[in-house]
């Protein structure tokens, strides 16, 4: 299997043609080639979706037609959902019961609840009868959406239909560890009338390579990032050049090894 990125509605390698490997840690099987985002694919993504915030119809539509798209993501998720699922757990070591009654299903929910969210909640009016004030969500731009290991899909799909309910464009930089089903979210999106450009899947690392490029690149008005803490104090600086809005979700607790000599009652 190789993963490309998909970059203005189209899967494409990377300009260098070069691949890193993604393992199932539970067996060590190599499961697939992807493609190694760099600087140079890193502008291509963000070029894509800054086209698709200026000049496309996304940013454009009422929010009653994004979500429709929303829904009918969320309908091909579903669909697909023992295959996603299977993925996921290969890809990052989950039991697979996790993945299809926990994981999968709360990515497709994801999709349903913002979209619907987005054409209720994008204004507030506050009547204090002398005067009416209002406020006006609009969308920011570009947004790099940076997301760990731990549950690949479902962190990703929590930033991207947010982001995309409110009419903002994104690139999408998931973990390296688990990088395949963002792949299969960009398939779905495409076949369910997604306009090219609003959702871009940037494949690589963080550190000098792609995670780092769409962080410092002018064109991104914000970020969304959850990960390591040390991870998040590095994205901050890099994006305080450009003053970019951040979003983070850091720390963790959670253990992912259990060694020989743990007591497991
Ligand atoms: P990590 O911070 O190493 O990597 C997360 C993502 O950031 C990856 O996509 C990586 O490529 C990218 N990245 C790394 N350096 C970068 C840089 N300089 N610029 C841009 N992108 C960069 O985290 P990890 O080890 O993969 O993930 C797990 C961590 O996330 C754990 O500590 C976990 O507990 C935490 N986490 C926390 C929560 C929470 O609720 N707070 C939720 C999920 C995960």
């Amino acid at each position: 299997m190789h993963i490309q990125h998909f970059i203005d509605g189209k899967f494409v390698n990377s300009l260098s043609g070069k691949t890193f490997e993604t393992v199932n840690p539970a067996t060590g099987e190599i499961i697939a080639t992807v493609s190694e985002g760099e600087k140079e694919d890193a502008a291509l993504a963000v070029a894509a979706a800054h086209r698709a915030f200026e000049e496309g119809p996304w940013p454009r539509m009422r929010p009653a037609e994004r979500a429709a798209i929303l829904r009918k993501i969320a309908d091909g998720i579903d669909k697909r959902r023992e295959e996603i699922a299977q993925y996921e757990s290969r890809d990052m070591g989950k039991p697979i019961r996790e993945a299809l009654n926990f994981d999968l299903p709360r990515v497709a929910h994801n999709f349903r609840f913002f979209g619907e969210f987005a054409e209720v909640g994008h204004t507030e009016t506050f009547d204090r009868k002398t005067d009416l004030m209002y406020v006006l969500r609009e969308p920011a731009g570009v947004a790099a959406l940076i997301t760990p290991w731990n549950f690949p899909l479902m962190l990703a799909t929590w930033k991207v239909a947010p982001c995309l309910a409110f009419g903002n464009t994104c690139v999408l930089k998931p973990a390296e560890q688990s990088p395949i089903t963002a792949s299969l979210l960009a398939e779905v999106a495409a076949e369910a009338g997604l306009p090219p450009g609003v959702l871009n899947v940037l494949h690589g690392f963080g550190p000098d390579a792609a995670g780092e490029a769409i962080v410092t690149d002018p064109r991104v008005q914000m970020i969304s990032f959850t990960g390591e803490t040390a991870t998040g104090k590095a994205i901050m600086k890099a994006g305080s050049d450009t003053l970019k809005r951040v979003s983070f979700e850091l720390g963790g607790k959670s253990a992912s090894i259990v060694f020989e000599d743990a007591d497991l009652d």
